[in-house]
């Protein structure tokens, strides 16, 4: 009996303190009227600073950060001139443009496809995936007629420049799978809108000849892509076998939760992926990857192995680029 009753009395405290807990925690989240720095984006690489002014557009005039994310990478899928994501994109060994890509927004919705071939607006198919059908993910032929399904065209995204690289690669690749650190880059871009929601959008045509089928980071949620609305999100570039190896954003995204600051999280992911590189006795300077996160009180965060990874940031302050710090200096 006694010790009955002193067991209620431990689960009667233990209950009062988890109510005391949750209603603390609940106390200190941010009032999000109290976010100065909103809205904002950001987004990797120089390329960043156009998608930001397509996301901006939408941001300013009290838009929603999902739209905004969007809008913003749909402007980098549809230049030729950018060989890295979507029309334009490098293609893989067989010559063919695969494309990889995700979103999530501030519900936890997610929505990716992956190695999805003939369509301009991989994020697009993406978000479908996400509102428009039970599904997480869709892949290969299966990603294309969902896409066609629903009113996408069918387009050839291998404009002459890419196809004339590829074939210079061929002859002196033996027809080899390369990591290379120069001839990829994705876009990440993460916004928090007027009323401090958080959404990501990550897109890109991978690893040029990379070995067909062959899927990176960038489409699957938690690794090129995470967002958690109480904490923060990230997002990530560079080799996606790395990224997805520590599951890099959701790993960023749980730092912060940890407490850490956006620049924190984003280096110690970098350190975890350098550690795990010299565990396997490989050539650093052979791997690149970098992390760019945000988190709700509108900070961020930037951080790569090598150097050259920028980053543009668009809020009340305007349009820039800005150059991340680096591991190797
Ligand atoms: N992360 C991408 C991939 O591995 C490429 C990149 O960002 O450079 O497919």
């Amino acid at each position: 009996m006694t010790n009955r009753k002193n067991f209620i009395k431990t689960t009667t405290l233990a209950s009062a303190a988890i109510l005391l807990s949750a209603f603390k925690s609940k106390a200190d989240k941010i009032d999000p009227k109290k976010i100065t720095g909103k809205p904002i984006v950001i987004s990797t690489w120089d390329f960043g600073l156009q998608a930001n002014e397509a996301a901006w557009q939408v941001l300013k005039d009290n838009g929603r950060a999902l739209d905004s994310v969007e809008a913003g990478v749909k402007i980098t899928e549809a230049d030729p001139t950018n060989q890295s994501v979507g029309y334009g994109g490098r293609p893989d060994r067989d010559g063919r443009v695969t494309l990889d890509a995700c979103i999530m927004d501030e519900f936890f919705n997610i929505g990716s496809v992956a190695c999805l071939e003939h369509i301009m607006h991989p994020i697009s198919v993406a978000r479908l995936v996400m509102e428009k059908t039970p599904h997480v993910m869709l892949v290969g032929d299966g990603a294309l007629q969902f896409a066609l399904n629903n009113g996408f065209m069918k387009e050839n995204l291998l404009t002459d420049e890419s196809q004339r690289e590829w074939k210079d690669w061929l002859t002196e690749s033996q027809y080899n799978p390369v990591i290379n650190i120069e001839n990829h880059d994705t876009i990440g871009m993460l916004a928090m809108d007027a009323s401090g929601n958080l959404s990501g959008a990550c897109t890109t045509s991978g690893l040029a000849y990379k070995m067909h089928g062959r899927v990176g980071d960038s489409p699957i949620i938690g690794a090129g892509l995470y967002v958690d609305n109480e904490i923060g999100a990230a997002t990530a570039t560079g080799i996606g076998e790395e990224v997805i190896r520590i599951v890099g954003s959701h790993l960023v995204v749980e730092l912060m939760r940890q407490g850490k600051s956006p620049q924190k999280a984003c280096e110690e992911a970098v350190l975890r992926i350098v550690k795990l590189i010299n565990l396997r006795k490989k050539d650093l300077k052979d791997y690149q990857v970098g992390f760019l996160a945000l988190n709700i009180k509108g900070e961020t965060g930037a951080y790569s192995i090598q150097k050259g990874f920028n980053y543009a940031k668009y809020n009340a302050d305007g349009n820039k680029l800005f150059d991340a710090e680096s591991f190797v200096k």
